[in-house]
Formats: structure tokens, C-alpha cells, sequence
């Protein structure tokens, strides 16, 4: 540039997971390169809301003076030239080296991993990714080889920012008059179409007409800015709310469902709440995800908060939307948003009006509520441990599958209870990973043949939440392996059963065979089809608790289980006549730490499995031999 004075640029390196970063938004998002406005615009209305939240927080102007905050858009179709500009708080030197050069933003981060894992999975990039994460700023690569940034924060130098996206950016100093920011861009040949103010109004009034600042594109302005919740019921259109939920939620869906809420009372605020169709990936596999959603908090129809947890309790902050209120002060700060009576009485009532909601959905719309309770069932099974007061209600909302109902039906604890027979006194579950599993399980025999329905539990959380329950309408609930379930009436017509003298041996020899393996073999009655099973004492930890935190901690020994060894089964009469011909026969104990192995292994639980297959293999011999060898 000038020759004597010489410009300051400074060139930087991205981190390096940011350059990953970039070659995945260039080569894999390229199927919506169209959101890389809906990014902008969204960063532009951020930057000027918190001019906003300063002008009604401090007294007096801001150091520029103001006029209207607002985003203007500038196109250039003949040169592909393409320029966002806000009015908004910009960006120091510092502030544009940490927001642009590094990936500082969780959601940035989950993304890069979500991706990571699409990819090692195989399909790439869909819009539901997209639509979960947004990557911000970034996308702006896929439109264009090279940005400008040029931005400007109160009491400090204006700055240019520039990047290729490749690697490196650099930084100058530059004369700046007004606070703000403007981005502009040449646009790639493919990417032209964003050059067209046809195009971009269309974008614009998809992804962006909700935003509370107006946005003008070649100096005509093109949103509505609307406060929908702010509208009676009957003047909201399907169309606005499905727009406006695609808006607030970032989702590329439509919702499950909306609520409307105009409370008046001892705290009056209004409410546009929705349901998405599916948990967010984050939601229900990344610890801490519920942290960070929630509603947006207004208030007087200014967005104080983006994702306001405070609005609701953990176990409903899947629930999206806002929710604007006349009762805090404007200038309300993070400490009083966490403590103030208004928030706790708000989030109080929106529970209760939420809670009813769902309750209206299992009763109206059935399937809408089977949707969401698949979705966010798990979610909800949360507040059973955290929220007494609604407790009761949300035990009603609880499904189960069961042997009762058909693949992928639910039942309630409400339904279960009103068809037991008479003499059934305890509610029956059975937890396992999936159903078909839990059917062929042996505990299930003696409850299928008697007609008894079992709840079948597959949801990995239910056996955290169910035993907290305890019991329902005075049935106490039982998991069906535990060991102390009452077998004894009504069981007369058991067919053939060795008798104890028979069973006696049987029973000793595998006490003896199995050892330290097991904490005791007994008879049982529970059996029908199958040989032996493994139940747990009454006061043991359930298998699948178990199983997860062996998972968690390799090392953790598992707990001793009970042998029982059903007397009516070929098999165990088989051993039984063997042991009268020769307790030493090794065929016997062979056959017993098989039968004992393999029931292990249908809990999930077999650690050996080579000694299981060459025990198999003897055994095979045996049977299979001609019997003159
Ligand atoms: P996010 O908006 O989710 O934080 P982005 O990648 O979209 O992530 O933006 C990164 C950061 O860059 C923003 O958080 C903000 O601090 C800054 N930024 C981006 N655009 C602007 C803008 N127009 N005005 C002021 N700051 C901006
Ligand atoms: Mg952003």
C-alpha cells in the first residue's frame, strides 16, 4: 500500500480443528449453501440486540449516537458482489480473533463431531445436521472464496478482517466511523444466485422473517417483525407458527405441536411454546445437554435470553419457543434472571400448563403423544427423580411396552393395574435391551403361561427411574428377577416334577460344580421351557444396572446370582437318572457349568465364551457318538 507509513497486517493460523472445520462446510454442507444467510443475518441481530439491551439498560446515548438498528443487504448481481451490513456493538481486535479465528462455540464443536461420526458411518451431510447445529459464521465458505470483515466496537479502532478460509486470516487496522459490522464477499461463480434479489428476499422471508430488526435488501425492507405471541389464538395462522417455530428452534421440521399461553395473574407473561419431532442428537447421549436449551426469554417484547434455562426444569427444556413477560425489568441480569420469585413463579406455572398439555395430547391425540413420548420419554423420566410436586402426573404419562401389547405399543401403569386378576398383587417389569430379547428370556415363562402381563422394559433409564416408584395404586412394583417372588398358590397342576429325593443330587452337584460362580442353586417353579435361569437375590442390584456400571467401570466384579434349576425340564431329568447311575460321570458337571454358561450369556453377561464353545464341542461328541466306539 503506502510506501512510507507501512500497513499493519498481521497474518494468523487457524486452529487446526477450525480448518477441519472449513474443508468440511465447503465440501460437505454444499447441498444448503443458502443458510450461510440465515448465519449472517442471525450474528447481525445478535450484534444489535445488545445495542438494544445497552440503550434501555444504560442512560444516554451509546458513543456513535444510534438511528434505527437494523440489517441491511446489498447486491451486486453483475459482479457477484454480495454485503451484509449491521449497525450493531462489532467486534475489537481481540474480540474478532477469539469469534473468528477459533472454533470458541460448543455447538460448532458438537457439530464437528456429530459430523465426524456421520462420516465414519458413511452417508454425509443432511439437512437435519444442519439444522441442529448451524455452524455460524463458516458457512459463509460456501459461498464464496474469500471474506472481509470489517467491523468496528465502541471505544475502540476500527479493524478489517479477511480469510480465505484456508488456513489463515489476516488482521489491519482500518478508519471506521459508525459501530458495526459489514461483511462482503464475492460469490462464486456456482453460488451466483445469491446475487439476486429475488433469491435472497425468498431466503430471507424463509429463514428470517421473525427476526426483531428490520431487514432491508437494496434498500426495501423485507421482514415483518411480527411478535406473534403477542397476537390473540384466533389470528395465528398454521402457517406463521410452523415459520416461526422453524425460526426460533433452528429445526428444518415442523412441530409435533404449539401452545399458546396468555396468563394474567399473580404474574402475568405470554407464551408460544412448541414440541419438536425428535430430540436434538446432543439432548440424549451428551451429559449436561439440557443445560444448554430452554425457551427464549422476552421481556416487553425484547429478547433478554437466547436459551433461557431458568424458564424451566431440566426435564422439560426440550420444549422450544418464548415466552415474554411484563413482570421483570428490562435491564434483569443473569443473577436475577436465577433468583428471581417472577422466574420461579412463571417457571412454576408453565410446568403445571406444560404437564397439562402433554396430558391432553395422550387423551386427544394419541399418536402425536406416542410420537413424543419416543422422542422424549426418556427426557421426562427425569422429573419422576427431581420434581415431587408433578411427580403423580408424570408417573400417569409413563408407557411401557409389555407382554400384553403389540411391538411398539405402550401401556400405562393406569391400564396394567385396572386389567390384573384377582390374586395378583405386585406389578411385574422385566428390563432388558429390547423386546425381542426380553421375550425369550426364561424369568418370562411361568408369567406367560399363567396369563400374568409383564412389563417389558427397554429404555435404558427405566431402571433408574422405575424402582424410585416403589409402587402404584398400592401395587408394589417387582422386577421378575428377583429371586423372592411368590410361586407357591395355584401351582397344582405342574407336570411331572422330580421329586426332591431326585432333585437332591442334581442340586448338590452343581453347588459343588459352580462353586464360588453362583450364591446358591435352588429348585424352581418358575420355569417351563427352559432348563436353568439366573435370578438375582431380593436385595441385589438389577442386571441392567449392573451391566451399565460394569460399562463405566471394567473392573467392578459382578454381582453372585441364584441358580435355579427348573425340576419338570428332559434336560434336568436327564442329569437327575445320570447321577443315579454314576455321580462321577463327567458328562454331568460338564453339562452343568454348559447350562450355567448359557444362561449367563442370554443375561449378557458370559466373560469366557472359549471355554463355552469347547465345552460345547465335547458335549456335541457325546451326543453324537455311535455308541460302539
Ligand atoms: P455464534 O453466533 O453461534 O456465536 P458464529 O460463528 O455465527 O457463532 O459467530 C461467532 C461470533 O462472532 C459471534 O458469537 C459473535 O461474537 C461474532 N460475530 C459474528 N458476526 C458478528 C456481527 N455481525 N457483529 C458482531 N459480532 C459478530
Ligand atoms: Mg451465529
Amino acid at each position: 500500500m503506502s510506501d512510507n507509513k507501512k500497513t499493519q497486517v498481521q497474518e494468523f493460523e487457524y486452529k487446526a480443528e477450525m480448518k477441519q472445520l472449513l474443508h468440511l462446510i465447503v465440501h460437505s454442507l454444499y447441498t444448503h449453501p443458502e443458510i450461510f444467510l440465515r448465519e449472517l443475518i442471525s450474528n447481525a441481530a445478535d450484534a444489535l440486540s445488545k445495542v438494544r439491551f445497552r440503550q434501555l439498560t444504560q442512560s444516554g446515548p451509546t458513543e456513535n449516537g444510534d438511528g434505527e438498528l437494523k440489517v441491511s443487504i446489498t447486491l451486486d448481481e453483475e459482479n457477484r458482489r454480495f454485503v451484509i451490513e449491521d449497525n450493531g456493538v462489532g467486534m475489537s481486535e481481540e474480540e474478532l480473533i477469539a469469534n473468528l479465528g477459533t472454533v470458541a462455540k460448543s455447538g460448532t464443536l458438537g457439530f464437528l463431531q456429530a459430523m465426524k461420526e456421520r462420516q465414519q458411518g458413511e452417508a454425509g451431510m443432511d439437512a437435519n445436521l444442519i439444522g441442529q447445529f448451524g455452524v455460524g459464521f463458516y458457512s459463509v465458505f460456501m459461498v464464496t472464496e474469500e471474506v472481509t470483515v470489517e467491523t468496528k466496537a465502541d471505544g475502540t479502532d476500527g479493524c478489517r478482517w479477511k480469510s480465505s478460509g484456508e488456513g489463515t486470516y489476516s488482521i489491519e487496522k482500518i478508519e471506521r466511523e459508525s459501530r458495526g459490522t459489514s461483511i462482503s464477499f464475492t460469490l462464486r461463480e456456482e453460488s451466483k444466485e445469491f446475487a439476486e434479489s429475488f433469491r435472497v428476499e425468498n431466503i430471507i422471508r424463509k429463514y428470517s422473517n421473525f427476526v426483531d430488526f428490520p431487514i432491508y435488501l437494496d434498500n426495501k425492507r423485507i421482514n415483518s417483525v411480527a411478535a406473534l405471541w403477542q397476537k390473540p389464538k384466533s389470528e395465528v395462522t398454521e402457517e406463521e407458527l410452523n415459520e416461526f417455530y422453524k425460526f426460533v428452534s433452528v429445526d428444518y421440521q415442523e412441530p409435533l405441536s404449539h401452545l399458546l399461553l396468555s396468563l394474567e395473574g399473580v404474574v402475568s407473561f405470554k407464551a408460544l411454546l412448541f414440541l419438536p419431532k425428535e430430540a436434538p442428537v446432543d439432548m440424549l447421549y451428551q451429559q449436561g445437554a439440557l443445560e444448554k436449551h430452554g425457551p427464549q426469554l422476552y421481556v416487553k417484547k425484547v429478547m433478554i435470553q437466547h436459551e433461557c434455562k431458568e424458564l424451566l426444569p431440566e426435564y422439560l427444556r426440550f420444549v422450544t419457543g418464548v415466552v415474554d413477560t411484563e413482570d421483570l425489568p428490562l435491564n434483569v441480569s443473569r443473577e436475577v434472571v436465577q433468583n428471581s420469585p417472577v422466574m420461579a413463579k412463571i417457571r412454576q406455572i408453565l410446568t403445571t400448563k406444560i404437564i397439562a398439555w402433554f396430558e391432553s395430547l395422550a387423551q386427544e391425540e394419541p399418536e402425536t403423544f406416542r410420537r413424543f413420548y419416543k422422542a422424549f420419554g426418556p427426557v421426562i423420566k427425569i422429573g419422576l427423580n427431581t420434581d415431587f410436586t408433578n411427580r403423580e402426573k408424570l408417573i400417569e404419562l409413563l408407557r411401557f411396552e409389555s407382554t400384553a401389547t403389540e411391538d411398539g405399543e405402550y401401556v400405562t401403569l393406569k391400564e396394567y393395574v385396572a386389567r390384573m386378576g384377582e390374586e395378583q398383587k405386585e406389578v411385574y417389569y422385566l428390563s432388558g435391551d429390547n423386546r425381542r430379547q426380553l421375550l425369550s428370556h426364561p424369568n418370562l415363562e411361568y408369567f406367560r403361561k399363567k396369563g400374568i402381563e409383564v412389563l417389558l422394559l427397554v429404555d435404558p433409564v427405566d431402571v433408574f427411574v422405575i424402582p424410585s416408584i416403589g409402587e402404584y395404586d398400592g401395587k408394589p412394583l417387582k422386577s421378575i428377577e428377583k429371586a423372592d417372588i411368590d410361586f407357591s398358590k395355584g401351582d397344582g397342576e405342574e407336570d411331572e416334577a422330580l421329586g426332591s429325593s431326585l432333585m437332591e443330587p442334581v442340586i448338590r452337584i452343581f453347588r459343588e460344580t459352580l462353586g464360588e460362580s453362583v450364591e446358591d442353586v435352588v429348585a424352581s417353579h418358575r420355569l417351563v421351557n427352559s432348563p436353568v435361569t439366573l435370578v438375582g437375590s431380593k436385595d441385589a442390584m438389577d442386571s441392567q444396572v449392573e451391566k451399565m456400571l460394569r460399562m463405566m467401570n471394567r473392573d467392578m466384579a459382578s454381582g453372585k446370582k441364584i441358580l435355579e434349576v427348573n425340576p419338570s425340564h428332559r434336560v434336568i431329568k436327564n442329569l437327575a437318572g445320570l447321577c443315579v447311575l454314576d455321580e462321577n460321570n463327567p458328562i454331568i458337571r460338564t453339562t452343568m457349568r454348559q447350562l450355567f454358561d448359557g444362561a449367563q450369556l442370554l443375561e449378557g453377561g458370559l466373560e469366557d465364551t472359549a471355554d463355552f464353545v469347547s465345552r460345547m464341542t465335547e458335549i456335541i461328541e457325546a451326543a453324537t457318538k455311535s455308541g460302539k466306539s
